[in-house]
Parts: C-alpha cells; sequence; structure tokens
C-alpha cells in the first residue's frame, strides 16, 4: 500500500470565504501516483471546514446567510467562548459545514458525483491556516 500526506496552506483576505481546492487536491493525487484507494481531505484547525458541494456563487452565499441566522457573527458578547477570542461562532460554524471529507479514488481519478467540488470553509481567517490531504492505496 502506498501512502501519500500533505499540507495544503490557506490565508484569506476576509474572516469568511469559501475556496474550490478540487484542483490542489487532484495535483496531490496526480502527485501521489496512487490510482485506487481514498482521499481523506480536512481542515487542520477548529474554526475552519472542508466539505464537498456544488461550485455555484448563488449557493455560497446562501451557506452564509443560513450559517448567519444559525451563528450570528456578531453581538460578540453573546457566546461565553469570547472571553479572549471573537470566535465563538466560527467554532459553530464549522460544527454545521464539517471537518473532512473522504473521496475514493478510481482509475487515479477523485470518483465524484454530478456537481461535487471540494471547498476550504474559512470562518475566521486573515491568518496562515491548513488543510491536511492524505492518500492511501495503490
Ligand atoms: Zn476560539
Amino acid at each position: 500500500m502506498k501512502s501519500y500526506r500533505k499540507e495544503l496552506w490557506f490565508n484569506t483576505t476576509s474572516r469568511r470565504q469559501y475556496i474550490n481546492i478540487t484542483p490542489e487536491v487532484e495535483e496531490c493525487l496526480a502527485e501521489s501516483g496512487i490510482s485506487e484507494g481514498f482521499v481523506l481531505c480536512n481542515a487542520m484547525h477548529i474554526t475552519a471546514s472542508v466539505f464537498i458541494n456544488d461550485d455555484e456563487s448563488g449557493l455560497h452565499n446562501d451557506f452564509e446567510v443560513w450559517l448567519e441566522k444559525l451563528a450570528p457573527e456578531k453581538p460578540y458578547s453573546q457566546y461565553q467562548h469570547n472571553g479572549f477570542e471573537d470566535n465563538a461562532d466560527a467554532h459553530l460554524k464549522r460544527s454545521v459545514m464539517g471537518r473532512e471529507v473522504v473521496v475514493a479514488v478510481t482509475g487515479g481519478k477523485l470518483d465524484f458525483g454530478p456537481w461535487e467540488q471540494i471547498f476550504y470553509g474559512e470562518f475566521d481567517g486573515k491568518r496562515k491556516k491548513r488543510v491536511l490531504v492524505k492518500i492511501i492505496g495503490e
């Protein structure tokens, strides 16, 4: 069995942002030389997500509006966590959007359903953060 590991780094320009990381993950897969197996892709921070959905800007705006209803960023004082930080909403948003995705690798390609793309979801950005890509197989 072969194994591959890489960290992808991000530093978003805004507090919340969605980035399609499918091309980077495909690059990792090509680099790994693995043609049958699994890709695990996870945020290495507790205020960011990796998730699979449609690459459609309207939907991304819908996520933003929906998550702000569930866990509004402000007022910061509404959260017990915000004693020394102001990112309680980011922890909650990350919990809803998930930590990681697993994608099957078949014939050297990510075995997606129609329209599936991998996203990095940042909820407390403007600083350097990482995503882990781990690929196992043969
Ligand atoms: Zn925090």
